[in-house]
């Protein structure tokens, strides 16, 4: 990914991606201290658009402000620079990714007197779990890991830290040869994937964790939210358990990079039919349908690069 043409946005400049480095003495890469963004441009009618961006610059900053690091940029300077590195690599649709960090003037757990340093890329991604699942289903494992306890390292904010949790379960999932786990939180009851916010249907209603199991706030589960109620579903946010997946007629996915993914399978126990659910199928061409500009409703939410 690094040894390519294009340009990356880096502290209020256009930069040759090669030369987008840092130094080996940065406090983010040792301690994990930083927040960053998963975002998605999409090819539109109109020409291509940020989905959501003010939401997600949005939460970029809310990560920044749990963690105690002051973005030098505004949001509105922030918004532009994605803007920017779409235009400038010349890219149709694809993944953007902003990133705060802390900078190399100093060591030592304590952050203080470091610069705090905001970097934008983006590049091509088609579907971050397949084109088969797309249409399919994927296969979910239950995590031996736990999603992190919302008093330990947050989990409203989307930081760098975070993701060893993430990376582990997906490791361990697919090292047994499945597509992704699913993280339950301390208390035992379901909270998320390692990258995506979990949704089931049974007998018609729609139900997701509530945040207090400790899941990321996803713009795309507020995305579904908002899709569910437009098509008449009933939507209930609550404490669910394993158990109620295995006996869901349906289950999938959302997130920015996953999109809206069906689930035929949690721990080799088949779910409903073991296909693409006919809800889940008519959320995710709503989903496609708002993301490509085709629903007027909600125009407000793609951003023209
Ligand atoms: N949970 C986790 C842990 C994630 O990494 C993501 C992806 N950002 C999500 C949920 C989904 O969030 P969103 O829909 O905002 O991308």
């Amino acid at each position: 990914l690094h040894d390519r043409d294009g340009k990356i946005w880096m502290d209020g400049e256009l930069v040759d991606w090669r030369d987008a480095k840092i130094h080996v003495l940065t406090h983010t890469l040792h301690y994990g201290c930083g927040a960053f963004e998963g975002v998605r441009a999409y090819r539109t009618e109109r020409g291509t658009a940020i989905f959501r961006l003010q939401e997600h610059t949005q939460r970029l900053f809310n990560s920044a402000k749990i963690l105690r690091m002051q973005i030098p940029f505004s949001v509105e300077e922030v918004n532009e620079a994605q803007r920017a590195v779409i235009r400038a690599n010349g890219l149709e649709s694809g993944y953007i990714r902003p990133l705060t960090w802390l900078g190399s003037e100093k060591l030592g757990v304590s952050p203080k007197g470091n610069r705090v340093h905001l970097m934008v890329a983006a590049w091509a991604w088609g579907a971050y779990l397949g084109e088969e699942g797309m249409k399919r289903g994927i296969r979910v494992k239950t995590s031996s890991y736990t999603r992190h306890h919302v008093n330990i390292t947050m989990t409203q904010a989307k930081t760098v830290s975070n993701y060893t949790n993430s990376i582990l379960a997906n490791m361990e999932a697919t090292d047994d040869g499945y597509d992704e786990a699913l993280l339950l939180d301390t208390a035992g009851f379901v909270s998320e994937g390692a990258g995506e916010n979990l949704f089931i249907v049974k007998d018609g209603v729609v139900y997701t964790p509530d945040l207090s199991a400790g899941a990321l706030n996803g713009i795309t589960r507020n995305t579904v939210l908002h899709i569910a109620k437009d098509l008449g579903l009933e939507v209930v946010q609550k404490r669910i358990t394993r158990d109620e997946i295995y006996i869901a007629d349906e289950a999938f996915f959302t997130g920015t990079a996953a999109e809206v993914t069906p689930i035929r399978e949690l721990d080799r126990v088949q779910i409903g039919a073991g296909q693409r659910g006919p809800i889940t199928e008519r959320i995710q061409n709503a989903f496609f349908d708002i993301v490509n500009g085709r629903n007027p409703k909600y125009a407000h939410w793609l951003t023209l690069v």
